[in-house]
């Protein structure tokens, strides 16, 4: 019963009590042989009571998951303790050793201390269980002595906090069923398992879809479409290729798992070639735009639906692939409507081709339909209950409500990884910052807290955090974009804060405008973003907006991509394919004809398609380059200019970004100086960005010179790298590579012919009016004319920020206008 709990609790408390007391009279030894048998028996002991209580009555969650966790630990402590024949083997940090002379109490806090201060090395000092195991202690201390509805840390750590939220407990989601023993059962087992190949093999045979393996693979021999439903974390798309790969597929072709983000390509692609043990890149390989790992030898390809699209262009039925599979087809990404259209085409006329359709939603019907009634295959997923809470009040400020709800969960509740949504890179920047400014604050007085970023730039090594498992007693925090809502698996998560945003794109057709916007979610967003808390065990999400705004504010699915965007792009490759009747195309959600008008007519303009609509030798090449339409215009302009490689350099500095500057804040004086050299003479952001990249190939692309300028090396090198790959595009589209970096007029004469629809003239009030649409823009200040304000100019791209800013700017004549498009622009008489 409860009170015989409280009993043992109590019991154990004075224990620990009087652990404190030996500790100031034993040596050192003695003292830790003592704790540690001490420990031993008393966590067996606890674990054999509570085994009994577990079996008998029904446990809170919370007591379920303490279980579970002292369980954990006694079995790294036994493990511990059988390792090391003799307590002697415990071997203390050196910097102990060191501190001779004084009494042994304050010896034992510097060296944990120090350990603390060292938390990385965590698994090689002992005292990593045993502080954990502590605090452990006290924290159930105050959870236990509490009256149930007390038993919130909050009390004794409110000095931690004045700004809590309060939260109301709305919902709970419901899970299947399952037993306690489970759970506890596949922690242990979890802990045992080491990364070599074997464990891998014991992992992949825990996933949900393992007991489906035949079944499904029959399936997939019997139909030639099928389509997947299984909750995120079954193992679809990591297993089902390797499936197919032990089950002979990959004798006939390779087989591609396409995903609509170029992380989860990238990391799914080295997860899956580690359970298969070859090296990334040779069986397993990863496609994304400007990075090719693959090989001649590569069965299983990660790619992202984009690349897919690309290679369409030049192998039309994909006769290299034995299997395709559209992975996350409920995310609806642009390039994944285009691929609907076209493998379901291609499965028509080539009869040994299979097509799987996996989406993690259970709205399946959709896609089944529109592929001739496809059978659904759906593979039953464990599924944990999850309470919903939301905000009493709005939240003013999202990021700041996520820092303070990390903070309160990392501080009052039970062991569990936190799970954040943001919208972008900067917003988890700011998170991180803010969550390490406040930790440090606290000092040690709250256990440790990593903090993981995950966004689809974040660079490769740092990506692969996410997925080291968190040393005991520390708990993990990973701030996200909603590439983890779905594309990404991240284990242990137990606590979703979901701010209630993402970054969407959204295209006004009348004016052809495109702007990456922060917008409420869909309810089936926020549906995916609770579900992933309740993966391993009951959990928690916590909505930092109200119940109300849930119900009456929130869309019930998101708009498909391609309602929602430019379609220049798809249009061109539709053309490429010979898909001629854009209207009729099988679209499964058309796109407003609007947008597609609106996309016919810039490609006309750009000279890619002729009066009838045909594609030109110009719109040929400007499809072999993986950019923009604009963009390759540019470049394939370039060649009548003798400017194409300045003309690649400033394509590829373009494409990168605005990551390409570094401003810290403490020096932005000396990066505004540095930054200033490059547009000595006026010559614009465009020019400027090529003078950066010249001046960097000049040092041999050195570090110390990017350090020195304020510019960020990592962007560099994938600009240097973009480059690379677009200069060998331009050998196959037989454009020469030619430098004309004196003649200015030639290179920005490139720029215009790409980005002429682009252009803006002042105004008496220093805003700028766009000439085509008559927008009212401004220059952004980050650019080099800011401050110059010249009457014509051109720009790279708007963003909608507090105004309508115009990003990379340069100065333009009047009658270059009128005699690079003259189709575009006339003058006036
Ligand atoms: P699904 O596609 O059904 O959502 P996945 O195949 O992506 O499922 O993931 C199955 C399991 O594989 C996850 O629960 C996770 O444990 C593991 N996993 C997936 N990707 C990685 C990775 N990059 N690193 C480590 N583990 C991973
Ligand atoms: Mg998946």
């Amino acid at each position: 019963t409860r009170k015989e709990v409280e009993e043992a609790m109590r019991r154990s408390n004075a224990a620990a009590r009087d652990d404190v007391q030996t500790l100031r009279k034993v040596s050192r030894r003695e003292y830790l042989k003592k704790r540690e048998q001490k420990k031993l028996d008393q966590l067996r002991d606890d674990i054999e009571d509570e085994q009994y209580l577990f079996e008998g009555l029904k446990l809170s969650e919370t007591e379920q998951s303490e279980f579970r966790y002292k369980k954990e630990i006694y079995g790294l402590v036994k493990k511990r303790s059988e390792e090391a024949d003799d307590v002697n083997g415990y071997r203390m940090p050196e910097a102990y050793d060191q501190e001779g002379g004084i009494d042994q109490e304050k010896r034992f806090s510097v060296a944990l201390k120090r350990h603390r201060d060292r938390s990385t090395e965590e698994k090689t000092i002992p005292f990593a269980e045993q502080e954990s195991w502590e605090d452990y202690q006290t924290g159930k201390a105050k959870l236990m002595f509490g009256s149930k509805d007390q038993r919130k840390l909050s009390d004794s750590y409110e000095f931690v906090f004045d700004d809590q939220i309060d939260f109301i407990k709305e919902s709970v989601m419901d899970g299947d069923q399952f037993h306690e023993q489970d759970i506890a059962n596949s922690l242990v087992e979890k802990y045992k398992a080491k990364c070599n190949l074997e464990a891998l093999q014991e992992e992949r045979k825990k996933l949900p879809i393992y007991n489906y393996r035949d079944e499904l693979l029959k399936a997939i021999h019997d139909h030639q479409v099928l389509v997947i439903v299984g909750e995120t974390g079954s193992g679809k798309t990591t297993q089902i290729p390797q499936y197919l790969h032990e089950a002979g597929y990959t004798k006939r072709g390779k087989i591609a798992c396409t995903q609509p983000r170029r992380v989860a390509a990238l990391s799914i692609a080295a997860r899956v070639s580690r359970e298969m043990g070859v090296k990334l890149g040779h069986e397993v390989g990863y496609s994304i735009r400007f990075e090719d790992c693959t090989s001649e030898r590569t069965l299983l390809k990660y790619m992202t639906d984009g690349m897919l699209l690309r290679e369409l262009l030049s192998e039309p039925d994909l006769s290299s692939y034995s299997v395709v599979m559209v992975d996350e087809a409920h995310e609806r990404t642009l390039s994944t409507d285009i691929l609907f259209g076209l493998v379901k085409d291609i499965a028509r006329f080539r009869p040994n081709f299979k097509l799987l359709i996996s989406s993690a939603t259970l709205d399946a019907e959709k896609f089944s339909d529109y592929f001739d009634s496809a059978p659904i295959f759906k593979i039953p997923g464990r599924r944990y209950p999850v309470e919903i809470h939301h905000t009493k009040a709005p939240e003013a400020d999202y990021l700041d409500a996520a820092v303070v709800t990390a903070l309160q969960i990392h501080v009052t509740q039970p062991p569990g990884n936190i799970l954040v949504f943001l919208t972008g890179q900067e917003e988890i920047e700011t998170v991180e910052e803010m969550l390490k400014h406040r930790i440090s604050g606290l000092g040690t007085k709250i256990a440790e807290l990593i903090i993981c970023p995950i966004y689809a730039n974040l660079p490769t090594e740092l990506q692969a955090k996410i997925f080291v498992p968190t040393p005991k007693g520390a708990r993990k925090v990973v701030v996200a974009t909603n590439i983890a809502e779905t594309s990404l698996t991240i284990d242990g998560i137990k606590y979703v804060i979901d701010t209630g945003f993402c970054k969407m794109k959204s295209y006004n057709p009348r004016t052809g405008t495109e702007s990456l916007l922060i917008t409420p979610i869909s309810k089936a967003s926020a549906k995916q973003r609770a579900g992933r808390s309740g993966r391993t065990g009951p959990g928690k999400c916590f909505r930092l907006y109200t119940a109300d705004s849930y119900h009456r504010e929130l869309d019930n699915n998101t708009v498909p991509e391609i309602q929602r965007t430019n379609l220049a792009n798809v249009v061109l490759s539709l053309k490429c394919l010979g898909i001629n009747d854009l209207l009729h195309f099988d679209f499964m959600d058309p796109p407003p004809v609007g947008a597609l008008l609106k996309a016919v007519e810039l490609l006309y303009a750009l000279g890619a398609l002729n009066k009838l609509g045909q594609l030109t030798k110009v719109g040929r090449s400007m499809a072999e380059l993986p950019l923009d339409p604009m963009s390759s215009k540019a470049i394939v302009a370039s060649d009548k200019y003798k400017c194409s490689d300045d003309m690649i350099s400033i394509a590829a500095m373009l494409f990168v970004g605005n990551s390409i500057f570094h401003r810290p804040k403490e020096k932005k004086v000396h990066a505004d100086n540095a930054r200033s050299n490059f547009h000595a003479g006026n010559v614009g952001d465009h020019i400027a960005l090529l003078k950066v990249y010249n001046s960097w190939k000049e040092t041999d692309y050195s570090s110390q010179w990017c350090y020195e300028n304020y510019v960020q090396v990592r962007s560099m090198k994938r600009a240097r790298d973009i480059r690379d790959q677009l200069a060998g595009r331009l050998e196959r589209i037989e454009i020469e590579l030619t430098s004309n970096a004196n003649d200015l007029d030639a290179i920005k004469k490139s720029i215009i012919s790409g980005y002429f629809p682009h252009s803006a003239q002042l105004r008496i009030n220093g805003s700028y009016r766009t000439v085509k649409n008559r927008l009212t823009v401004h220059i952004h200040p980050s650019s080099g004319m800011a401050q110059l304000l010249p009457r014509w100019i051109i720009y790279h791209e708007l963003v909608l920020t507090t105004k309508e800013y115009m990003r990379q700017v340069t100065e333009l004549k009047p009658e270059w206008l009128v005699e690079i498009a003259p189709h575009y622009y006339q003058l006036k008489d």
